[in-house]
């Protein structure tokens, strides 16, 4: 099941659809069906679709201006609450930070704008701030924007106000801690807005709300994740102390090996000790209940695993560990010979010493 679609590129940014926004267009038209039949579908569907070309264009604001800054998009996802541009990296400089951050809303209060032109050239009334249903459609549309344009000033994360927020603050106490309080004042000012929303019976509000406190969060997980382990390499996450276990090896020596100690994930070498695949916990389990003990490593390991090499950066190996979704991943010098195992485990631990020592005291040596 696939619940992301790619529609189409934009200068090099893919623009991808989420399935639940599909299904949230189809429950809309449904909607307009009801109401007022097939005419009622079609004025629905172009209503919502209208409505998410201007966030669309909102997203291309940011991308726009990350991009003058040297920072691409690789691709930008339409969800029912809205575009997530997902930006390769945040650039290290606050100032292009809170340019890109304001770029979106910038491109919001232009639509608003234009279209209030337009409404008001036409010799219409916008009717600042009326959503209610049956007013012109483009009315309508204005006022949505400047819905979006007040809604992504909150100053919390994921909004672009937090953005803003967090670059203000990180010209004065730097990226981590700057983050670090303007996703804490995020997340109090999603707990104040749920108990609101939920005291005055908002389900869709508080459930938004509750979608912004897990943004805070995660935003400032991987900026805190990415500045501990900023400058590291592979040869300083790795574990050096290791058994590995032959191919030729049945699975009772492996479950000897693996209840003699702490290791759980084991990589197999042939006779010269190059690496042949990797036996993980599951491997072992699965390979018994199907074959006995008697069965040999090769038939239950993990075969054609990624390896990957000391010198290679920390952002770069966490994606790498992320993507072949194994718990460790063996890593290899260039003439072959296995050196150290990466573990999602050994990167937890390394990741919570080097945040309680932000001076980095306790890294260890590049070898
Ligand atoms: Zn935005």
């Amino acid at each position: 099941m696939k619940w992301v679609y790619t529609i189409g590129r934009i200068r090099g940014t893919d623009v991808k659809l989420h399935l639940t926004f599909v299904l949230f267009l189809v429950w809309w038209a449904v909607g307009g069906y009801q109401e007022a039949g097939a005419a009622g579908a079609v004025a629905a569907a172009v209503w919502l679709l209208a409505v998410f070309a201007c966030i669309l264009l909102h997203e291309f604001g940011h991308i726009s201006m990350a991009r003058r800054f040297g920072v691409r998009t690789p691709d930008v996802i339409l969800l029912p609450i809205g575009g997530v541009a997902r930006l390769e990296r945040i650039p290290e400089e606050p100032r292009q930070e809170l340019l890109i951050a304001l770029a979106g809303p910038a491109v919001t209060a232009a639509i608003a704008l234009i279209l209030y032109a337009l409404i008001r050239l036409s010799g219409d009334d916008a009717g600042l701030g009326d959503l209610s249903p049956g007013r012109p459609f483009l009315a309508l549309l204005m006022n949505v924007n400047v819905y979006l344009l007040l809604f992504n000033l909150i100053p919390a994360f994921p909004m672009d106000g937090g953005r803003v927020l967090r670059a203000l603050l990180a010209s004065r106490m730097g990226l981590v801690r700057g983050t670090r309080v303007a996703a804490s004042l995020g997340q109090m000012l999603a707990a104040l807005g749920g108990l609101c929303a939920v005291t005055t019976e908002r389900h869709l509000a508080v459930l938004v709300e509750f979608f912004v406190f897990l943004g805070a969060s995660a935003e400032a997980e991987a900026v805190e994740t990415r500045a501990a382990g900023g400058g590291l390499q592979v040869s300083q996450m790795m574990v050096t102390e290791f058994r590995t276990i032959p191919i030729y090896a049945t699975l009772a020596d492996a479950v000897e090996l693996l209840l003699s100690g702490e290791q759980r994930e084991f990589p197999v070498v042939d006779n010269q000790g190059r690496i042949e695949g990797l036996l993980t916990r599951d491997n072992l389990i699965r390979g018994l209940s199907r074959s006995g003990p008697s069965a040999t490593v090769s038939d239950a390991m993990t075969q054609n695993v990624p390896v990957v090499a000391p010198t290679l950066g920390f952002q770069d190996a966490l994606d790498r560990l992320r993507s072949s979704r194994l718990p460790a991943l063996p890593v290899v010098d260039p003439s072959g010979g296995l050196i150290g195992l990466l573990t999602s485990d050994n990167i937890t631990d390394l990741l919570l010493v080097q945040r309680a020592r932000p001076d980095g005291a306790v890294r260890r040596p590049r070898s």
